[in-house]
């Protein structure tokens, strides 16, 4: 953590990195040659030699300051003792799939195969895989109870692809289904972003993508579809607004002229409550 914490210092990148035992994940920003420079001196270290690096555009304002933590998961489902991982990485995870090999996947098994959202529900509130299903999750640490609802028990023997942001939330949650007796389980291999950057809007993905920096959103053309749309007034947005109640600030899909409404910027709980009285 030390060592991380100096070297972001150092090259003066802003972001948030988490490391546990299983391993370290993170998203970090500055200028390419410090990013670059930061992924040299990461890959020095003899056990992250292989590891892999995303790139996307934006820099060390796209983050309110630097973050590096030591944490029992690097994602937290709250089942920190049922992972475990090995050298080559997570042990009983999901087969890992590249976009060219989930295509061929769904050539070949057609409707029976699922797509399995593994991120919150808000973020595929904007964009996700056609016709996936997204459960029913405020944070990753809902998923085991969601898992364990039986909701899903029919998916059970089914071919199910889970997909997220940059395939590290799969690498944990693939397991967790897997043990808790989903048959076939796939993932798809460097998450949404991979994908976008092979397919962009021509193939299976809709919509934008949720991002965890200031940008909030991204789309991979200008051929997006646009999901999502305003709480209040159902104008099409891609833009959420914090729910101006102070106790709550929910990230909320707002349109600019509800958002800019003070009687309005407030999530569908709190909207015309005492707290904006
Ligand atoms: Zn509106
Ligand atoms: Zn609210």
């Amino acid at each position: 953590m030390l060592w991380q914490k100096t070297l972001c210092e150092m090259l003066g990148l802003k972001g948030r990195i988490i490391i546990s035992k299983h391993g370290i994940n993170g998203t970090v920003g500055g200028s390419l040659t410090a990013c670059k420079m930061y992924t040299r001196r990461t890959r020095e270290f003899a056990p992250f030699k292989n590891m892999e690096f995303k790139w996307s555009q934006g820099s060390a304002d796209d983050f309110p300051r630097l973050s590096v933590k030591a944490r029992d998961e690097i994602v937290a489902f709250g089942a920190p003792d049922e992972i475990k991982v090995d050298e080559q990485g997570i042990i009983g995870g999901g087969v890992h799939l590249k976009p060219e090999e989930l295509h061929k996947l769904v050539e070949e098994r057609g409707d029976e195969l699922v797509f399995f959202d593994g991120r919150n529900a808000m973020e595929a509130e904007i964009g996700k895989f056609k016709d996936a299903i997204v459960p029913d999750v405020t944070t990753t640490h809902d998923f085991i109870a969601e898992l364990e609802s039986g909701k899903y028990d029919h998916l059970k023997d089914k071919p199910v692809v889970t997909y997220c942001t940059g395939g590290i939330r799969c690498e944990v949650l693939t397991p967790l289904m897997k043990n808790r007796g989903f048959q076939e389980v796939y993932q798809l291999d460097g998450g949404i972003v991979r994908y976008g950057e092979r397919f962009g809007d021509s193939g299976l993905w809709e919509g934008s993508l949720y991002v965890f920096d200031r940008r909030m959103h991204m789309e991979f053309s200008d051929e997006a579809k646009q999901l999502g749309q305003c709480v209040h007034c159902e104008t099409p947005t891609n833009d959420f607004v914090n729910c101006h109640n102070e106790a709550c600030r929910k990230q909320t899909l707002m349109c600019a002229s509800c958002a800019a409404d003070e009687k309005k910027a407030y999530c569908e709980r709190c909207v015309g409550t005492a707290a904006n009285q």
